[in-house]
């Protein structure tokens, strides 16, 4: 039913998108007649669209999407996008799932095979895994909010290209502004290099505690990282107990 509520969103902010609000009126004379300035009437000063930031604060971005107030809003008005070729080759849109309020945001690379098949991030292996590691800490999958860096899948799974990542990340950056946690885990490197604009190694950035934003931001290894070498779990293990308690201080 949500899946349902949730297309019909997207179709109809699409169609918004497209053709503006004519098409999704009932009456579509009228609608069109209101639009044409009439040679009666003085016209009427519009508001401005776009309302200039505040000194200092340059926007993410002029799109309608940038408006969105919720999660769902902002879903329903990217889910479409073809901005990077992955666009033609995805099966799903990945946006995000979770509690839109969590006050632990997950952060991983980009949607592998099963993620692009169901539409959510992380619920093949190595999402299994990360299941496990939050239940470890006494996190419930649904409690914390877990998206990507990109929200298209790569073929093959390969890395992240930066244009993809120019192209995605503004979605991110709203993400993460609506949610509003208290504390971001990056899993691997691509999610720490592109939030925190660094090129130091996971080994550098792990166990410290850094900031995107005014958020603070811990980084650990990808639970795909820790399939393939079982040695990194245990500084893993580290990693997320400190992100735990610096949850637990910050909340
Ligand atoms: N790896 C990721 O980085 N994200 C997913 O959603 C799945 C696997």
């Amino acid at each position: 039913m949500t899946d349902l509520l949730s297309d019909i969103q997207c179709f109809l902010t699409t169609e918004r998108e497209l053709f503006g609000e004519t098409l999704l009126s009932d009456d579509r004379h009228s609608a069109k007649e209101a639009a044409m300035p009439s040679r009666q009437q003085p016209a009427v000063e519009q508001p401005m669209l776009f309302e200039p930031p505040p000194a200092g604060k340059v926007p993410m971005t002029t799109e309608p999407w940038g408006d969105a107030r919720t999660v769902d809003e902002l879903n329903a008005g990217i889910c479409r996008c073809q901005k990077c070729p992955l666009g033609a080759t995805r099966t799903n849109f990945v946006f995000g799932v979770g509690n839109p309020h969590a006050t632990l945001m997950v952060i991983g690379e980009a949607p592998g095979a099963d993620e692009d098949a169901q539409g959510e991030p992380f619920v093949g292996r190595a999402g299994q895994l990360l299941n496990k590691i939050l239940e470890a800490i006494n996190f419930k999958r649904e409690d914390v909010y877990i998206c990507n860096i990109l929200k298209c899948r790569p073929p093959e799974n390969r890395k992240p290209q930066s244009e993809e990542v120019g192209q995605c990340i503004p979605y991110l950056r709203k993400q993460i502004e609506l949610v509003k946690p208290r504390l971001i885990l990056c899993l691997g490197l691509t999610a720490a290099e592109n939030l925190l604009n660094t090129t130091e190694s996971l080994g550098k950035l792990r166990g410290r505690v850094m900031k995107y934003e005014g958020i603070p931001l811990m980084v650990t290894y990808h639970p795909a990282a820790l399939l393939r070498n079982p040695n990194w779990k245990r500084p893993a293990w580290e990693d997320v107990q400190a992100a735990r308690k610096l949850h637990d201080e910050l909340v």
